[in-house]
């Protein structure tokens, strides 16, 4: 089968589905298994289109909902003959649209649902622990601001202090007439 006969047999069952598998990646990542590590994951879930996933055998995938920038308006990929040997290793017959190939055992949309995971997991080490690392963090950047204040440079009182900065190239134009 030429890539040609096996895309126009393909975009027909694509097109219906919406080109599911082309909406989107998913990568595993590292099991969470302290306060820091859920407070990494708890943030990839603050941006949209994340959700992340444990799978049947307790593994642990990001999935990231943005759309393959190859595929059309018509949904079909425009670069079907050089497609990424992952797509090219995708089965049809056994994807998001035909198959049941994801088991999911446990699934995360929100910030929320996460940290609610992470307390059934830490119990309550998890807020203990993120409440010092918090405070830690919040004094380390008040020490940085005040520190920064200190250096500003204060406005000098009295002769000179409300003049105007010269324009760009003044001093210049200013030699140039003499
Ligand atoms: S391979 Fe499956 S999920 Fe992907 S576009 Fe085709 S029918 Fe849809
Ligand atoms: S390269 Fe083509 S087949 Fe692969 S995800 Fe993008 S649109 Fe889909």
């Amino acid at each position: 089968m030429t890539d040609a006969e096996y895309r126009d047999e393909m975009s027909e069952r694509c097109i219906q589905c919406g080109a599911k598998c082309c909406k989107y990646f998913c990568f595993e990542i590292d099991e969470p298994d302290d306060m820091a590590e859920f407070e990494d994951v708890r943030w990839y879930l603050c941006h949209e289109g994340i959700s992340v996933h444990i799978d049947d055998e307790g593994d642990w995938y990001i999935h990231i909902a943005n759309p393959c920038a190859k595929l059309d308006k018509d949904n079909r990929c425009t670069i079907y003959p050089e497609r990424p040997l992952i797509c090219r290793r995708y089965d049809p017959d056994n994807c998001d649209a035909s198959g049941n190939e994801y088991d999911h055992t446990r699934e995360f949309n929100t910030p929320e649902e996460l940290e609610a995971y992470a307390r059934g997991t830490l119990g309550k080490k998890f807020d203990k622990q993120r409440d010092k690392a918090r405070r830690k963090l919040d004094e380390k950047a008040q020490k940085k601001l005040k520190k920064r204040r200190k250096l500003k440079p204060r406005r000098k009182a009295g002769k000179g202090a409300t003049k105007k900065r010269k324009p760009a190239g003044s001093a210049k134009r200013a030699e140039g007439t003499r």
